[in-house]
């Protein structure tokens, strides 16, 4: 799964921890996010967000 960046304030979008306070449970990818979901942080829609490159890492994703 991709990771997101928010570009306004840089907050970053882990699919394996979700949002939780926001009620977005953990293995939740970006793209499953509601459409109303917000940036914790600063508020913003999903359309200010960027995928972010793992750089070297093609493994692990799914371990608990
Ligand atoms: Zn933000």
């Amino acid at each position: 799964m991709t990771r997101y960046a928010c570009m306004v304030c840089s907050y970053g979008y882990h699919p394996l921890k979700g949002d939780p306070e926001s009620g977005i449970p953990p293995g939740t990818p970006f793209e499953d996010l509601p459409d109303d979901w917000r940036c914790p942080w600063c508020g913003a829609i999903k359309n200010q967000f960027v995928p972010e490159e793992e750089e070297g890492s093609d493994a692990r994703e799914g371990s608990p």
